[in-house]
């Protein structure tokens, strides 16, 4: 059995809103990944079912290895959709915010979330949330957002029943946000989940393929050119990628085209701290990725990039730099934990 985590009054707070209220609004946050999305259109499959009118709103797009998701095809997109978001937004009678802890990771969405007088409930498992909900269901030690999403629903009385869309959705947030149960999923209970979620005819190889083997040629070739240029920094166990904007018009570049790139310096025997660091010239900033393995906390190391994010996989962005120079930045930074990454290393070898 589950353990029951979740406050039993947010329970019945929400079963309250279930009876009172049709329109429901979900949003999550920008760059959404596989959490994200997964909750969110978990929630919306859920929602449909119950004969609600549902909504999902994303700040910008999603990776197209994402987009076979069901529901995927019907998620309104703000920066393209701004009216009919907005319109959604005021109408709303519930708004459900999905895998963020604040505001001001839904961009400009956050002004008209934040105006708006709907009721509001917050999934999360990130640090630290906004005050801005009704309802605060925040659990940084869940794996996913979809984890917490999957027990919540389960709270609500909603397993026997679960479709095999839901149950699709949650199984993507749970093995994306986990890098396929290779961390943060230590805890049993994760796989007593996953276990219920086969039930419902999850095709979980089928997933795995479509998330992971669903890549362009030049991805690969993108993938090779940039851990050719990689730099190990074995004094601080570390490994920094970059990628230019020059490489990414070089190799056709596409949304999502380097997600995952930031793992990879782990295979590294002595490496536990990778960054990676990609040029938005659009945006005019470079886009900060962080990871690690055992306790060095690289959201603490994200602080200092503007950014946050989990002990393991943190990141932030840096303004009006350029890749080079983004690159002197982290070197820098990162020899003020000089001591921490080697009592880190120490205390975990690989
Ligand atoms: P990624 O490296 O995949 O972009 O992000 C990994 C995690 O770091 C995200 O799930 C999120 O928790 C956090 N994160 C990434 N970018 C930012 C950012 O700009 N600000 C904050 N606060 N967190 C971020
Ligand atoms: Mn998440």
């Amino acid at each position: 059995m589950l353990t029951e985590i979740i406050e039993r009054e947010h329970i019945t707070r929400f079963t309250e809103w279930l009876s009172d209220c049709q329109k429901f609004v979900i949003v999550a946050h920008t760059n959404p990944d596989g959490d994200a999305i997964g909750s969110s259109l978990a929630l919306y499959h859920y929602l449909q079912h119950l004969q609600k009118k549902a909504w999902v709103i994303l700040p910008n797009q999603f990776p197209d290895f994402l987009g076979w998701l069901p529901g995927a095809d019907s998620v309104l997109f703000y920066n393209r959709h701004k009216d009919e978001a907005n319109k959604r937004i005021e109408e709303a009678d519930v708004i459900c915010c999905m895998d963020f802890n604040r505001l001001d990771r839904i961009d400009e969405m956050a002004t008209k979330i934040n105006e708006s007088k709907s009721r509001k409930i917050l999934l999360d498992h990130h640090l630290g949330p906004d005050q801005f909900a009704n309802i605060i269901i925040s659990h940084p030690n869940q794996s996913s957002t979809c984890e917490l999403l999957f027990r919540f629903l389960f709270d609500l009385g909603y397993f026997e029943q679960m479709n095999v869309m839901v149950a699709t959705c949650i199984y993507t947030g749970m093995m994306t946000d986990t890098g396929g149960f290779t961390y943060n999923s230590n805890n049993p209970e994760i796989f007593s989940i996953v276990s219920m979620l086969l039930s419902k005819q999850v095709d979980k190889d089928l997933i795995y393929r479509k998330v992971n083997y669903n890549f362009t040629a030049n991805r690969l070739y993108l993938q090779g050119h940039i851990l050719a240029g990689m730099e190990v920094l074995p004094e601080y166990h570390t490994a920094l990628l970059t990628l230019s904007n020059d490489q990414q018009q070089h190799f056709h570049y596409e949304k999502g085209d380097s997600e995952g790139f930031v793992n990879m310096p782990l295979q590294i025997k002595e490496v536990i701290f990778t960054c990676f660091l990609r040029e938005d010239k659009e945006k005019n900033l470079v886009k900060v990725s962080l990871r690690s393995i055992g306790d060095f906390p690289c959201n603490v190391v994200a602080e200092e990039f503007n950014g946050g994010g989990h002990k393991n996989a943190s990141g932030g962005e840096l303004r009006k730099i350029d890749i080079k120079e983004a690159a002197e930045q982290f070197k820098k930074v990162l020899k003020k934990y000089k001591s921490l990454l080697d009592e880190c290393y120490n205390q975990h070898p690989k």
